[in-house]
């Protein structure tokens, strides 16, 4: 899909509780070998917390601390989707959208980033 200047990309959750508005598709998505990303299917696209719109009622969604607390990960309470991270610490400027929340069409056109988190 193509997507004029400015035009919002939208996508949900595998139930809908949890709406995601992004400004418009990421320069690049991102595939992590840690194991977090792996076991949740994580395919990043990363945006200033600013810029992203999550829309789900205050008890839709559940959160997930691990090891180094750096981030908090949010999966839907009801269907388990992996949505988005938000940071407790570092980096305070960025957030990560789970990428397959949009129709793939939207998203599988562009780079991919591999990331070595494995070996952090
Ligand atoms: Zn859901």
């Amino acid at each position: 899909m193509d997507y004029a200047e400015g035009t919002p990309m939208t996508g949900s959750c595998h139930c809908g509780a949890v709406g995601i508005t992004v400004p418009a598709p990421p320069d690049q998505v991102s595939q992590c070998n840690c194991s977090l990303c792996r076991k949740t299917g994580w395919i990043g696209g990363y945006w200033h917390p600013d810029d992203v719109q999550i829309d789900a009622a205050p008890d839709a969604l559940t959160p997930y601390i691990q090891g180094d607390k750096m981030i908090t990960s949010w999966h839907c309470r009801t269907c388990g989707s992996h949505t988005h991270w938000t940071p407790i610490t570092a980096p305070p400027q960025r957030m990560g959208v789970n990428m397959r929340m949009f129709v793939p069409e939207d998203w599988r056109h562009l780079p991919v980033l591999k990331v070595d988190g494995a070996s952090f």
